[in-house]
């Protein structure tokens, strides 16, 4: 997962969210069993998420292009699922069409942060694979709190990682040399970096062949880099991590922790020694 800039709000966004807002709270004060949300109301606005994540799904860091691609809510709108701890629950992902067998969620709130629906803070863009097939209505979270009302979200304490917020991905994600590179990990047993991978399925098999090339480049030329001190190899660093990249997010990742310093140095230090 990489962090972006949220995208600027639109200065009649909000003005334009009340209105569907109210239509839900009419809903609520009718005590409607189901909620009905105008879907084409966040859909409008796609392209500005997508575009500030340049294309990229916001969880599997993987480029959609054309229809294929979701604005998400973080904190789901119309009810709250658990998955368990053991990965045979997590169910199996049938290639190539990933369609998803066997994920067994519980009901944990019929419920949702439906407040939040049109809410600009809530919203980003993920892959149709990630946001139907896995994430659906899960979110996992530290300190679970019923029931939920509007305001529960200022006491709760997220485990799955937003792209718009400010919690350094080095720090959750990493990869084990030893075994399949393209596999994901937490790093240093974190929960974030668990439920994140477990939440949003990022240990897929297509995610793991697709990581996988890519890690096995940032690796040879971290050697190379290592072993012949020749700088040539940190432009081919560099490009591998850049923003618009898929998985860059997971290169940054691997470089910090092999090199113990920065990517956001390593920026620097190449607009101060362009290629030649
Ligand atoms: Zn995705």
């Amino acid at each position: 997962m990489l962090l972006y800039n949220r995208p600027t709000k639109p200065t009649d966004f909000d003005a334009k969210a009340q209105i569907q807002l109210a239509r839900i709270e009419t809903q609520i004060a009718a005590s409607q069993q189901t909620l009905i949300f105008n879907e084409s109301f966040w859909k409008k606005y796609k392209h500005i998420f997508a575009a500030a994540q340049y294309n990229k799904c916001a969880y599997c860091e993987r480029k959609t292009t054309g229809h294929y691609g979701d604005v998400e809510h973080y904190r789901s709108k119309a009810a709250i699922t658990t998955l368990s701890d053991d990965p045979k629950d997590w169910g199996i992902v049938i290639e190539p069409l990933n369609n998803v067998k066997g994920r067994k969620f519980e009901p944990y709130s019929n419920i949702g942060y439906w407040w939040l629906a049109y809410n600009w803070n809530n919203w980003l863009f993920a892959c149709t694979i990630c946001n139907s097939a896995y994430k659906l209505s899960l979110f996992p979270l530290q300190n679970r709190i019923l029931p939920i009302t509007k305001g529960v979200e200022l006491q709760e304490t997220p485990l799955l990682l937003n792209p718009f917020e400010s919690i350094n991905p080095v720090e959750h994600f990493t990869i084990d040399k030893q075994q399949i590179l393209g596999f994901l990990k937490p790093y240093n047993n974190s929960v974030i970096g668990y439920e994140t991978i477990k939440t949003c399925g990022l240990n897929r098999p297509s995610l793991i062949d697709a990581r996988d090339e890519k890690i096995e480049s940032m690796l040879y030329y971290l050697k190379q880099f290592n072993d012949k001190n020749d700088i040539s190899y940190l432009y081919d660093i560099e490009k591998l991590g850049r923003k618009e990249r898929e998985f860059a997010g997971i290169m940054r990742c691997i470089y910090e922790q092999e090199t113990a310093s920065l990517w956001s140095d390593l920026e620097s230090w190449l607009a101060r020694n362009p290629p030649q």
